[in-house]
């Protein structure tokens, strides 16, 4: 449904800018956020990746693309007129709301990371544009724009940012535009459970109990776990060294003696030990 008539109406979504602007996409977030059980807001970026899901920019960018390159192989004469009128307006001066010169804009919002997309020769013929290239340039934007997303997570106190240098921490996999969904999210698994495990992924599992006390730019040096006094609450803390955690981590002896941070607990094979381990550890933060 979300591509319906995209070949049209979506090129004015198509710029790296508005990637997460659209009322679509907004609403397709919105519906993801519920599904994987979440009420707080959460990172668009952190959410797309936990669903396994790119962003419907992507495939409307993809729909643009092939609808153009569908009117250049036409044989249709009224296709073709169409396609040169198009040209012809977006080389008059001051048309840059045309069709054309949006999807051309999201091209070249793409080939500023060095590729050669060209919708129009010099010539002012129309040139088709390579799918495959298209969707492997804007998966490499993907990557690129995850490692640009650097820090210390312990020295931020703005929590979106945190929260997306959380994630990229502790669970991101080492190829983030393979998309690929989580296997716990894939198995049948006590949804409570998951839950509570899908809820410290994205960042929005009540930690931090000070700085809920104090507010959200509370310097995360300053964050000290209110369950136990010794130590700053976050993942980390919450799993492997809360005092309040303690019973769980005896109650599930077989999770934690082989792994030393998040990043290696999450990758524990017994989703169903994970996420019972998680779960019983989260339900201390509202105790
Ligand atoms: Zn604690």
């Amino acid at each position: 449904m979300a591509l319906y008539g995209a070949q049209i109406w979506g090129a004015v979504f198509l710029r790296e800018a508005v990637l997460f602007d659209s009322p679509l996409q907004r609403l397709w977030s919105h519906a993801l956020r519920r599904a994987l059980g979440q009420r707080s807001a959460c990172a668009h970026r952190v959410l797309l990746q936990e669903a396994g899901a790119r962003p419907l920019q992507f495939y409307w960018l993809r729909a643009c693309v092939m609808f153009w390159n569908g009117c250049i192989e036409s044989d249709n004469s009224l296709v073709r007129v169409a396609l040169l009128g198009e040209i012809t307006l977006r080389a008059k001066p001051g048309k840059s709301a045309t069709w054309l010169s949006r999807v051309a804009a999201a091209l070249s919002d793409l080939n500023a990371q060095g590729h050669s997309f060209t919708l129009v020769s010099r010539e002012r013929n129309p040139l088709p544009v390579p799918l495959d290239s298209l969707a492997l340039a804007w998966d490499q934007r993907w990557d690129k724009q995850w490692a640009g997303i650097r820090g210390d997570p312990r020295q931020l106190t703005e929590v979106p940012a945190r929260r997306l240098l959380v994630y990229k921490g502790h669970f991101l996999s080492a190829k983030p535009s393979a998309f690929e969904r989580p296997a716990y999210l894939s198995e049948m698994l006590p949804w409570r459970a998951v839950r509570s495990l899908t809820q410290l992924r994205l960042g929005v599992a009540p930690v931090r109990s000070t700085c809920r006390a104090r507010g959200e730019d509370t310097p995360y040096c300053q964050r000290v776990c209110l369950r136990c006094g010794a130590g700053v609450d976050d993942e980390h803390h919450l799993l492997f060294d809360c005092a309040s955690t303690a019973a769980c981590r005896r109650d599930y002896p077989g999770v934690l003696p082989q792994v030393q941070t998040v990043r290696e607990l999450v990758k524990c094979a017994d989703h169903l030990l994970l996420v019972k381990f998680v779960h019983a550890c989260a339900e201390r933060l509202t105790q």
